[in-house]
């Protein structure tokens, strides 16, 4: 995952201070130092990195941290509130139209991720507001683009407008257009051409495009692995073509992040969306204020619970949590639970998501064995109904009939039930509003 080196730095930066009682102007001046350094190992733009550590700096040295009872808590929300800041504050979405169509005009580099984007952003739309999109595959110059957009189209079951590579793609835009307005789509997404750089045929048929469509967005996909250059890229795409927003693909690469913390600052335009993967699924709206927290290491609670929601039927969740409080969790529940969890995708992923939990060692180590699972739910399966419903009757010789049951050692039946009465320890502290210690103390 992207930031993973600047998010250590940062933290090891931060990490001084939280050894210390009181904070010292010298002290915030020995972090701010690292800080600055670690921005410019990951990366981002000299102007970004001078303006960012000069506001966190004034913030910091003022009266606000060193006169607070508790500085360093105080310095890592100041950091957190610049970072921010310098990714935009707000999640912005896409300019809609009054009436429809809503028109967006894709433009960026030849391999950016435009044409894998324009797939996204309309399943995105599909998924979530059940729009009906028009793509329009107006790349002319590279002939596979227009297959590449028809077959995306295919998988999603999304209309691709299309007339092959031998027509002026202002002509193809005005005829996709009409398609679309005669179908009553609601939005129109244009694939325009790329090049391998910026060239002046390019802007200039992109200029006309944008002339004759009127786009209510022009989104400019990047690459994030691309560093620098992402910004040098945006700045001149905006330059001409004035876009209304980027969208940063592949930062499920190993960036360093320079690129995502830079081009806000530097274009004044905001990233609306963000591409985290190949397949057609991988795309998230860019919030500011969740991805600096990602990058700090303070873990994306909100994506997490989102994705956590997905998965969760709302009702049975419901009847765990009065389990809990009722102190009635049973072997039952552990099994849905435990499929529940399978059904989330890799624990280590989740795991990264929750504040602290980012740099604890091992983690790379840590995942969900399907095996370990199977052998737990064939367990609780060689339990009769009655014992899976009081784990209090599990005595010695019934913990040995449902070992020989379930072909595991009784050793291995009684970690198991050890486990399961910890956890069910666990939830019920948290349940009445008591964090466990371990927890609490991450949190910070
Ligand atoms: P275009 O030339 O700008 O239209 O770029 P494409 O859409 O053809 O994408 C170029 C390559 O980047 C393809 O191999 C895509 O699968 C890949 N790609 C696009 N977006 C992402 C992303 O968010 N993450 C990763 N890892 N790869 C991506």
């Amino acid at each position: 995952m992207a930031f993973e080196s600047l998010t250590d730095r940062l933290q090891v930066a931060m990490s001084k201070l939280k050894k210390k009682g009181t904070v010292k102007e010298e002290d915030v001046k020995d972090m701010m130092r690292e800080i600055r350094l670690a921005l410019l190992e990951a990366d981002v733009n000299l102007q970004v990195v001078r303006g960012f550590v000069k506001s966190v700096g004034e913030r910091a040295v003022g009266v606000e941290i060193l006169e607070s009872l508790n500085p360093t808590q105080q310095i890592v929300k100041v950091v957190d509130e610049e970072l921010t800041k310098v990714l935009g504050s707000e999640a912005v979405g896409l300019n809609k139209s009054p009436k429809i169509p809503t028109i967006v005009m894709m433009v960026g580099l030849q391999g950016a991720g435009k044409t894998t984007f324009t797939g996204k952003i309309s399943n995105f739309l599909k998924q979530n507001e059940k729009a009906r999109p028009l793509l329009i595959a107006a790349d002319v110059y590279r002939p596979a683009a227009v297959d590449q957009l028809k077959v995306i189209g295919q998988q999603l079951d999304i209309p691709v407008f299309e007339m092959g590579t031998d027509v002026d793609p202002v002509e193809i835009v005005r005829q996709g257009l009409e398609q679309a307005k005669e179908n009553k789509n609601d939005y129109v997404f244009i694939d325009t051409a790329g090049r391998l750089h910026i060239d002046e045929t390019l802007m200039d048929e992109l200029k006309r495009i944008k002339d004759f469509a009127q786009p209510n967005d022009i989104l400019l996909t990047v690459d994030a692995m691309t560093g620098q250059d992402a910004v040098t890229v945006a700045q001149s795409f905006d330059e001409q073509l004035d876009v209304t927003g980027v969208v940063l693909t592949k930062l499920d690469g190993d960036t360093r992040g320079g690129a995502a913390l830079s081009i806000r600052a530097i274009t004044g335009k905001p990233i609306k969306f963000i591409g985290t993967g190949e397949k057609l699924t991988d795309i998230e709206v860019f919030h500011p204020d969740r991805m600096s927290s990602r990058i700090l290491g303070m873990g994306d609670m909100l994506t997490l619970i989102e994705k956590a929601q997905k998965e969760y039927d709302e009702e049975k969740a419901e009847e765990l949590a009065q389990k809990m409080r009722e102190n009635s969790f049973d072997f039952n529940d552990f099994i849905e639970q435990l499929d529940q969890v399978m059904g989330m995708g890799p624990l280590e992923d989740l795991i990264k998501m929750i504040p602290g939990m980012n740099n604890v060692p091992g983690l790379d180590q840590l995942q969900v064995d399907p095996k370990d699972v199977a052998r737990k739910k064939a367990i609780v399966f060689s339990m009769t109904p009655e014992e899976r419903e009081n784990p209090d009757l599990l005595n010695p010789s019934r913990r040995r009939r449902i070992a020989a049951g379930s072909g595991n050692s009784v050793v291995e039946v009684n970690r198991m039930i050890k486990q399961f009465n910890e956890s069910r320890k666990m939830m019920q502290q948290m349940t009445k509003g008591n964090m466990p210690a371990g927890l609490e103390n991450m949190m910070g």
